[in-house]
């Protein structure tokens, strides 16, 4: 870096400078996913003197902690969402923010996620869905498509994954829409409106893990994962419209004809 010159993450209000750089592997989603949720704060208008995150175990618990100068409680694996349940009953003024991966929020914390929703808890859980366990060595979580390789299904995931938004919307929540880190402007609109809803809100974000998930499932590099994302993600307008084949359907799912397309 040029003498006087400022590092790009400067201009990025809300990053503890210091912590930098990242735990991330070059080409991982997660970088973009914490740049996208501060510009969504930063775009409500919200300081993060007046917010809570609660993140577990595994790559994506380290978005918010230790890089978002902000308080951040770094829980034990699964139980975010059960933390910041106890942090909103104690201080219900705070804004909380669950950011995990779906190993620790859909598989170890699964139990956690569906009651928060049929409660109807007023917390946002950001869900960085990479479709493996990443920190921990590529192991087969509930996201992981039906065939893919990981280290513990060498010879393909024989189980069908969970739909994460339609187990949620199934649960009860009244908003639970699902993105991608490749469309990056969408998202960080969809993480507005999930931080500004009150109740429940969760948001699945489909995030690449180039190390652990692409190297075994034929997306050698974090392009390749990217392209990916793009060729097989179709919006909710257009699925309702066109034969989407296998494609994820990305967007909200505010009214009964767009949940239709997930059930
Ligand atoms: S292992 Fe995967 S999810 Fe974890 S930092 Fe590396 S690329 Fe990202």
């Amino acid at each position: 870096m040029r003498e006087g010159s400022r590092p790009p993450h400067s201009t990025l209000k809300g990053l503890r400078a210091e912590a930098f750089p990242t735990p991330f592997c070059a080409g991982c989603g997660h970088g973009i996913l914490m740049g996208a949720i501060l510009r969504a704060i930063d775009k409500i208008g919200w300081h993060l003197d007046e917010m809570l995150f609660v993140s577990g175990i595994g790559c994506a618990g380290w978005i918010p902690s230790p890089h978002f100068a902000a308080d951040t409680l770094h829980t034990t694996h699964g139980r975010p969402i059960a933390f910041a349940t106890g942090a909103k009953l104690f201080r219900p003024e705070l804004k909380v923010v669950v950011i995990g991966g779906d190993g620790d929020i859909a598989s170890i914390g699964g139990n956690h996620l569906i009651h928060a929703a049929r409660r109807n808890i007023d917390l946002t859980v950001i869900c960085a869905n990479n479709r493996i366990y990443g920190m921990t060595g590529g192991q087969v979580t509930p996201t992981t498509p039906q065939g893919a390789f990981t280290v513990t299904t060498p010879q393909g995931n024989p189980e069908p994954p969970f739909d994460l938004c339609r187990l949620v919307l199934g649960a009860g929540p009244p908003y639970g829409p699902r993105h991608t880190v490749y469309h990056v402007k969408a998202l960080i609109n969809i993480l507005t409106r999930a931080l500004e809803h009150q109740g429940f809100a969760f948001i699945e974000v489909l995030s690449p893990c180039p190390t652990q998930y692409g190297r075994r499932n034929e997306q050698p590099t974090p392009w390749a994962m990217m392209q990916w994302l793009k060729e097989n993600t179709i919006i909710v307008k257009r699925a309702l419209s066109e034969d989407i084949g296998d494609k994820i359907i990305i967007g909200e799912f505010n009214d009964a004809e767009s949940q239709a397309l997930l059930f």
